[in-house]
């Protein structure tokens, strides 16, 4: 590309600051002008290193391996578990492996991974940039996991947030009580003679609950979609314990871990009696249970529910935060909280 083209370029990427997408009265005075941009997407500037892109970048940092933050890039920046998983999911992308807490300077940004506690190998991105330091989370979550690295938040002048769960009624349990909650129902699954059939999301919430369960003596039975990604996490140094697939019938005193949608309408191949539990932080929202009121619902989520996506703020105490995913009145209770807050399309 030309020098000339890649000014255009930036350019269009900073007039983005003024279109639609974020308005003159929304950006208010403290706007960030040349730190990054959107364009269905997010844009560190002025290198226009993409930010969880899913479209193919020449550069692109993938803070984990959901397929809502990742695309082929030509070079793309990520943890050595997130490399191996983006690998297994797109092909053989040529990754730079970013170690957690160690600077890489990359098109002359300094870029520092640190651990977002989501999935394991998830990451948030850090930055020192002439305008200020800034922080974008990805998705994150506080706290302790079973196969995560738990989250490190810093300080930043600036800092761009997932905010999910950014609703009140998004409160969650702790993870110490909804973990007890998971054991005790799934052993009682068990001692009915029941197979407890566990619906959760086939990279990372799988490999959670397996860990959970394989630690606490229950061997755990997985779909192969499943079996694989955590073939990936052993790999990469993240043990899950006593698990392996699936093959057409239970096992007494067995788990068995599928992907969310079901594999046959009538449940699980060969078995018999089965209950069904759905490990999800949208357990916390009864519209979702009653979508199958006789299942388990347990509120486990690997997202920073609402009382922690205010610490986060409180912790990083940004000049500004910007919020993207989750509700749009997220941002009335930050800025209620005196917090210049925007709402980040
Ligand atoms: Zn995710
Ligand atoms: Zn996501």
């Amino acid at each position: 590309m030309s020098g000339r083209k890649a000014t255009t370029s930036t350019e269009n990427a900073h007039q983005k600051w003024l279109t639609p997408e974020l308005s003159p009265s929304e950006i208010g005075p403290g706007h960030v002008s040349g730190l990054f941009a959107t364009d269905r997407g997010l844009f560190l500037l002025p290198s226009r290193i993409g930010i969880d892109v899913t479209r193919r970048q020449a550069i692109g940092f993938i803070s984990h391996a959901h397929m809502d933050h990742a695309a082929s890039h030509g070079l793309a920046l990520c943890t050595e578990a997130t490399a191996k998983m983006v690998k297994h999911r797109l092909g053989n992308v040529t990754t730079r492996v970013m170690r957690f807490g160690q600077a890489i300077e990359v098109a002359g940004h300094p870029l520092t991974a640190l651990p977002a506690g989501h999935i394991f190998g998830s990451a948030m991105l850090l930055t020192e940039h002439e305008k200020g330091s800034l922080l974008y989370t990805g998705d994150f979550r506080l706290g302790t996991s079973a196969t995560a690295e738990p989250a490190e938040l810093c300080q930043a002048d600036y800092l761009i947030m997932e905010c999910t769960f950014g609703h009140p009624k998004y409160r969650l349990p702790s993870r110490e009580v909804v973990t007890e909650m998971l054991l005790e129902k799934v052993t009682q699954a068990i001692r009915r003679g029941a197979t407890p059939v566990i619906s959760a999301y086939v990279l990372g919430k799988s490999q959670e609950v397996t860990k959970i369960l394989t630690s606490n003596g229950i061997p755990v039975l997985q779909h192969p979609a499943v079996y694989e990604i955590s073939q990936i996490y052993q790999a990469a140094g993240c043990d899950l314990g006593d698990f392996r697939p699936y093959e057409g019938r239970p096992i007494a005193g067995c788990a068995v871990i599928i992907p969310p949608r079901p594999i046959t309408p009538g449940g699980l191949p060969g078995a018999l009696h089965v209950e069904k539990f759905h490990v999800t932080g949208w357990a916390m929202d009864e519209k979702r249970r009653n979508s199958a009121p006789k299942d388990h619902w347990i509120p486990l989520s690997d997202h920073a529910d609402f009382d922690q996506l205010l610490s986060a703020v409180e912790q990083v105490s940004p000049k500004s935060v910007f919020c993207t995913h989750g509700p749009k009145s997220f941002v009335e209770e930050l800025r209620k909280r005196g917090h210049d807050a925007r709402w980040l399309k």
